[in-house]
């Protein structure tokens, strides 16, 4: 079976995509079989990775709504041991579809999916939307982990409560194996003195939820500001492939190093 891994928050523009998409690739890279799966209306994971809509007629809406298979959807990416399920715009609509109170089980859809296809991968990354509707929900509920990733500037911090109690709550109710696999401090630029703060304050409050490469090291696996991993979508590539020896490629590729060591 899979590890089902949710790259969540409801903040915007924190680095979920791009942590979805580095993540992934750094794990097939290691030669992991990792299935990317986009849930997010906005697409951005289907097009970093170089698809443009008409290079695939269905995708994940489809897949939810029951019109298709999840296995009927999945895209081969240039990235060897890397599957993508692509997302569209028309994605909205599902937030309609589930709104349903009487939908039994409407928070299990996508973990019901999931079943088909689960043996065929050793982890599934799941990149969602910024919000905690029932799209994001979907993906918790179908997760063993969520890693949350922290923009390292103002007001990284704001917001979190309500996303660990949405966690905390999924926990006791439809998902007790849900876990936090940890925080990423994203966007770190060591010459501003705000993303040191953050970076302070994520240690001391959380400091076992943030990701070590060696055991009882202070210094803990944080994503830098990097100009490669802003250019890399436009490409169509990972930073991984698109800057290989980049900063950017390193952080990720450590933090795959660090979730394969378990
Ligand atoms: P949304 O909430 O809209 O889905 P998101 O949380 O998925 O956003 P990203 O799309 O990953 O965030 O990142 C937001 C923007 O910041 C993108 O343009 C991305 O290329 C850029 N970005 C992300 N991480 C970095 C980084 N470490 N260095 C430089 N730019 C980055
Ligand atoms: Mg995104």
């Amino acid at each position: 079976m899979s590890e089902v891994i949710s790259i969540a928050s409801q903040k915007g523009g924190v680095g979920k995509t791009t942590t979805a998409v580095n993540l992934a690739a750094s794990l097939a890279d290691i030669g992991k079989k990792v299935l990317l799966l986009d849930i997010d209306p906005q697409s951005n994971t289907t097009t970093s990775l170089g698809f443009t809509r008409s290079d695939y007629e269905f995708n994940i809406y489809h897949v939810l709504i029951g019109n298709k298979r999840l296995s009927e959807v999945i895209l081969s990416t240039n990235i060897k041991n890397l599957k993508l399920v692509p997302s569209n715009i028309g994605l909205v609509g599902i937030e309609k579809e589930f709104y349903n109170p009487k939908k039994k089980n409407r928070e299990l859809v996508l973990k019901d999916r999931l079943k088909e296809v689960s043996s065929r991968f050793d982890f599934i990354i799941i990149d969602s939307p910024p919000a905690l509707g029932s799209i994001t929900i979907n993906a918790l509920s179908a997760s063993d982990y969520i890693i949350i990733p922290i923009q390292c500037e103002f007001f990284a911090l704001e917001g979190l409560a309500q996303l660990l109690n949405t966690v905390s709550l999924l926990k006791k109710t439809i998902n007790p194996k849900l876990k936090i696999k940890g925080f990423l401090p994203t966007m770190y630029s060591g010459q501003n003195n705000l993303s040191k703060q953050v970076l302070a304050d994520l240690k001391h409050h959380f400091k076992s939820k943030l990701f070590y490469m060696k055991k009882n090291s202070k210094e803990c696996i944080v994503v830098p500001r990097n100009v490669k991993i802003a250019e890399s979508p436009s490409f169509g590539k990972p930073v991984t492939t698109y800057a290989s020896t980049s900063k950017g490629s390193t952080a990720y590729r450590d933090l795959a190093t660090v979730i394969v060591r378990g």
